[in-house]
This record gives C-alpha cells, structure tokens and sequence, in this order.
C-alpha cells in the first residue's frame, strides 16, 4: 500500500519538524525569532510522533528528516531518534501491528515496508557534543546548515557568532560517520552570494557535498524580493568560470539538487537547488508534519490537515491511514511562487520544517 497523490507522485520522503523554536536568528528564516507555540499540550509527544511515522512507513516513507526550527532543542532528541531507528529492521514489533491492515483488507498481502534512512537538518550549534549520541541512537546521517565561511558574516546571517562551532559540527559528523555530511546555504544577493566560490573551494578541501539553495519567500519578516534571488543557473555559472564542473546525473528523479562534480577530478560535491526559477514539483515526493501535528502537503501550501487532533480523538490505525491517504490526494500539483496570485503561507519556514 504506497502513498500516491492525486498526481501520479509516490510520496517517500517525510519530514518531521520537532520544534518550532530556534538558537539562531537567520535573516531569511526567523530574524526575529517566533513566540513558541502557545501550549506545550499543542506538540506532538514522542510517543506520538513514533506513532505517526511507524504508520507513515508502512505506508511506503523510506526517508524521514527531523527538522525544526532547531530540532536539537528538542529535549532527548536521542530517545526519539532510537524509536523511529527501530522502523528500519524488517520484522520488527512494529510491523506486527499491520494485522490491522489485513483486517481491513484480508486479500491483501502482508507487506514489510522499513525505514531506509533516517536524517537530521541542524544548524549545527550544539551538534558537536551531541554527534555521538545521535549516532549510537539510530541517527544515519545529518545535514548541516552553513551560510558563511567568514565569522562577521556568519554572525550577521545567524545573528550568533557561532561559525566556529558549526564548523566543528562538520568534523563530528564526518567522525561519527554521519555521512554523506551535506552542508546547506542559502544564498542570497549581497549577502553570501560573494562566498560562492569560497564554498566550492570549501567543498573540495573537505570532501563535503555542499548544496546551495534559493531563497525562497518563507522568511518570517517577509523581506523576499525576487532581486535578492541568486538563480540556481547563475551559481552554476559563477562557480563553473572557476572550477568546471560535470552533471552527474542527467535526471535528478525525486531528488531536489542538480548534482555536479569537479571536473578535475577534486573530491566533494556542488548540488544546486532552485525551487523558484526551476520548478521540481513534478517529482515531488515529499510530506510535512509539523511540530504541532499538521500534516503539510507543499511548503507552499496556505491549509494544514490536523492530524494530531484526529490522532488524539482516539481514531483507529486504520482510520488514521485513511485520514493520510485522503490528505495525499490533496497534494498540490505545484507551488505557484512565481503566479501573479501568489500567497505567501501564513507559516514560515522554521514552523513548517525546512
Ligand atoms: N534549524 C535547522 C537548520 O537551520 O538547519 C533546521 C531547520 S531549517 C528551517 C532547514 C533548512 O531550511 C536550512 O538549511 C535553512 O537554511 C533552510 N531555509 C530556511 N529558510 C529558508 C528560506 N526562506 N529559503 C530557503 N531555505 C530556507
Ligand atoms: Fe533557525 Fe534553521 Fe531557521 Fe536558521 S534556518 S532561524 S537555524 S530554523
């Protein structure tokens, strides 16, 4: 039984935003930072989160990403972390429970669909001393965000001086072997767009795959104009002058980034993401649950489905995933940031989970 929306799109990747709060203060995301959700009784526990995603993954979620906000603020993260690792072992106890699906559909065979990878996107800050326990939790790798490679830079992006740090995150990473280690920036006009070339040399000294990402209009403040856009084919253009790059893959399938290597055979990896100016929407296969359990269906979308409401109703197994399979077919067929009608969605993006 696979998730697929009214667009033909398997959905396989599910991203899980723990926490809407932050330590950080980026100026594209949460400048001013949010007043946390009003209750604490709002957040999904553990226990439901597990829950959730135990149910996602039987429906055919291979990938799951914590995210936030800043999902190591999140309080014992690790214990969190070990009980979704357990939906990547076929047979597990876990998989018992889709006796409720026979019983719904007894012609149906029984099916031992499991976890594939289990990922985490961290601004880095406290990462270093938690690497370990992450990793002997299940964690299987970890993306890291890093917008600067100049400390007075870093400081005015972030709003903390916190460069060096999220640089040693890199170095945890890599030892704990969370890896692939892919680093994000978001560039954008007269802010970083000066470091690209700084970031490539970066990528290849370090053997890391950077992706560099659009700005997109999911910032808080709302100070988006499609002038500070730097395009996905102008970071390619400017990096390319000074290190040839190579496509490594002519399709991309689900995959968000174009994928380039050096052409002088240097390691590490360029990808470039650029959901304004080229469109991925088509091969979408990606679904959202925020921290206060609504399931998203587009970063874009302007209505959530209140999954945590239905969930705490005390609604059945089978009648969640009937709840999930409805909100699948209201996928959105594409985001419509560059429609004259667009609207930019009342969340941002630290509440949504980027
Ligand atoms: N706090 C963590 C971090 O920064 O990695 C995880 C959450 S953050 C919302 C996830 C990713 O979204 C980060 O890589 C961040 O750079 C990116 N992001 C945030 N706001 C964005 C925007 N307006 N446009 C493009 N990417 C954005
Ligand atoms: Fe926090 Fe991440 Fe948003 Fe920066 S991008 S404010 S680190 S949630």
């Amino acid at each position: 039984m696979l998730l697929r929306d009214a667009h033909n799109r398997i959905i396989r990747d599910l991203r899980v935003s723990l926490t809407d709060r932050c330590n950080f203060r980026c100026f594209y995301c949460l400048p001013n930072g949010e007043p946390p959700l009003a209750r604490r009784e709002t957040i999904l526990t553990f226990e439901e989160i597990e829950r959730i995603c135990e149910i996602f993954v039987s429906l055919g979620i291979e990938k799951i990403r914590l995210t936030g906000g800043e999902p190591l603020l999140r309080r014992d993260i690790e214990v969190l972390i070990e009980k979704l690792a357990r939906l990547k072992i076929q047979d597990s106890g876990f998989r018992i429970q889709d006796s409720e699906i026979q019983e719904s559909n007894p012609k149906s065979k029984i099916q031992n669909p499991k976890l594939k990878d289990l990922a985490l996107t961290t601004n880095g800050h406290t990462f270093p001393r938690r690497a370990a326990d992450l990793k002997r939790a299940g964690l299987d790798r970890v993306t890291i965000s890093l917008d600067s490679l100049n400390r007075e830079n870093f400081r005015k992006i972030t709003g903390v001086d916190a460069l060096e740090n999220v640089q040693q995150s890199i170095e945890a990473a890599k030892r704990e072997n969370l890896t692939p280690v892919k680093i994000n920036a978001v560039i954008v006009r007269g802010r970083n767009d000066d470091e690209l070339i700084d970031f490539a040399q970066f990528a290849r000294e370090k053997n890391i795959k950077m992706r560099f990402i659009e700005f997109m209009p999911l910032d808080s403040s709302r100070v988006w104009t499609r002038e500070m856009i730097v395009s996905g084919k102008e970071i390619f253009r400017r990096i390319n002058a000074r290190f040839p790059l190579i496509l490594k893959e002519k399709s991309r399938g689900a995959e968000t980034a174009w994928r380039y290597g050096f052409a002088d055979g240097a390691a590490g990896e360029i990808g470039i993401v650029a959901p304004v100016t080229e469109m991925f929407c088509g091969a979408c296969s990606r679904i959202r649950l925020t921290a206060d359990g609504q399931i998203r269906t587009c970063l874009f979308s302007t209505n959530e489905h209140n999954l945590r409401d239905f969930v705490r109703s005390g609604a059945t197994r089978a009648e969640i995933i009937e709840f999930i399979k409805d909100v699948v077919l209201k996928k959105e067929a594409r985001h419509r940031i560059n429609d004259k009608e667009f609207v930019q969605p009342a969340r941002t993006m630290s509440f949504i989970g980027g």
